[in-house]
């Protein structure tokens, strides 16, 4: 591995702007990442594999269900939750992801829409990573428009009956239980999600072979055949897409930090490659205006990126974040971090496409990230309906 050490991106005193507390999580996930996830990550990729190791020591650390309170969760605050993920991602799209299911997508509707029982079953072992969950919304043939899923779920006398298909499910293969979203029969067909331990009779999981972007995450599809519940496994504060829709936001805000550690890392080693590789002259390559100018680009965009999301962080925790200004963060800094990929790689030459160092494997994630949780232009619907009042889906 060549000797370019991820230094950290801050250039307008940004650090200025986060409390202590801020700071030592952000500079505790960064040294975790940087002493347990960078040595391994590149053979991971390569091998298609998950860091399963790194979960116990990622629960010790609270970074599972991290701004839920109670359950012994660390009851972060978003901004604190914001620069965890930016770490993550720092080191690998594919494990914030698996963080961001656990947390956003698992504990977070548990928590939300479970019953006491439920919360007490699930929630402290999934902090703790003894029990890992996975979220399945999307179908087959339904992904940007999850109000069409053909999953249904029937009432025969105090159980649920689920029949349906997942695709494309984070975790789907290593997850103890699924939180299954489903249309009720008996209900008119409302959305509702359901607790499913994966190891009832009738659910299936397989991963998805072939993927060339999160390679160190897993991602499977489920198939569910008259698979029986207890009707106790329904959450019963759930109903209506909303409530799925809601899990999402949470994941979204996660990816719209995410996404900036992406960017810094690719924008960190380009700079510090293009100081040391020479081309012409003896001079190394930064000395040229067009390297610079890509370079310019980057830190410019990293920064509004950086201030975006932490102003999207303050206001939820002041409880006044709306879903499009979620949305706007999610849809600007993805693109923002694929750019940064792009243009990193280009600095690169030749060794950009190898994986001596992370940038092609943070263009490939990021590829997924684009697509996950809302696509970019579903996100462009999301804020074009916000500012228009009009519907354009
Ligand atoms: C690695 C990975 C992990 C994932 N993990 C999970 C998970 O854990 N759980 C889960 O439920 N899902 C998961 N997903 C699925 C993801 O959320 C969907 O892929 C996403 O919602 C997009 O759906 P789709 O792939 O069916 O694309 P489609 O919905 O078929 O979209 C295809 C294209 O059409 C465009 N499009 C669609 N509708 C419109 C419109 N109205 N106007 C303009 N353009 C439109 C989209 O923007 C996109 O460009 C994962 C996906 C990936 C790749």
């Amino acid at each position: 591995m060549p000797a370019i050490k991820f230094r950290g991106v801050d250039f307008i005193q940004y650090d200025s702007l986060l409390t202590d507390e801020e700071r030592l999580v952000r500079d505790t996930t960064r040294q975790f990442i940087e002493d347990n996830l960078i040595p391994i990550i590149e053979e991971c990729n390569r091998a298609g594999r998950f860091p399963r190791e790194l979960v116990k020591p990622m629960g010790e650390l609270g970074f599972f269900g991290a701004s839920l309170k109670g359950y012994g969760c660390a009851g972060m605050g978003n901004v604190e939750y914001g620069l965890m993920t930016q770490e993550l991602e720092r080191g690998d799209s594919g494990v914030r992801s698996f963080v961001s299911v656990q947390s956003g997508l698992c504990m977070y509707p548990i928590y939300e829409f479970g019953s006491d029982e439920q919360k007490e079953t699930w929630l402290p072992a999934m902090q703790k990573g003894e029990k890992l969950g996975c979220f399945g919304l999307t179908e087959p043939d339904f992904g940007s428009n999850p109000g069409g899923m053909r999953t249904r779920a029937r009432k025969v006398g105090n159980e649920y009956v689920i029949n349906g298909e997942k695709m494309w499910i984070t975790s789907g293969t290593i997850a103890d239980v699924a939180i299954i979203w489903a249309k009720v029969e008996d209900e008119k067909d409302r959305v509702r999600g359901f607790l499913v331990a994966t190891d009832r009779p009738g659910f299936k999981a397989d991963d998805i072979h072939g993927k060339w972007s999160l390679r160190a995450s897993v991602t499977s599809g489920l198939s569910l055949q008259d698979v029986r519940v207890p009707e106790s496994n329904l959450l019963p504060k759930s109903g209506g897409l909303r409530s799925p829709l809601m899990c999402l936001n949470q994941a979204r805000y996660g990816i719209a930090w995410g996404a900036v550690g992406a960017a810094m890392s690719c924008y960190d080693c380009a700079l510090q490659y293009s100081l040391l590789r020479k081309q012409w002259r003896d001079q190394p390559i930064a000395s040229h205006q067009l390297v610079q100018d890509k370079l310019t680009w980057m830190i410019s965009e990293i920064t509004k990126a950086q201030l975006l999301v932490l102003q999207v962080g303050r206001l939820k925790d002041a409880g006044k974040v709306e879903h499009q200004h979620i949305s706007m963060a999610k849809r600007n800094n993805v693109w923002m971090a694929l750019e940064c990929a792009r243009l990193s790689r280009d600095i690169l030459g030749a060794n950009g496409v190898a994986d001596d160092y992370p940038i092609m494997r943070h263009l490939m994630n990021l590829e997924s990230v684009k697509t996950y949780e809302g696509t970019h232009d579903v996100h462009s619907l999301i804020i074009g309906q916000s500012i228009t009042g009009i519907d354009a889906f």
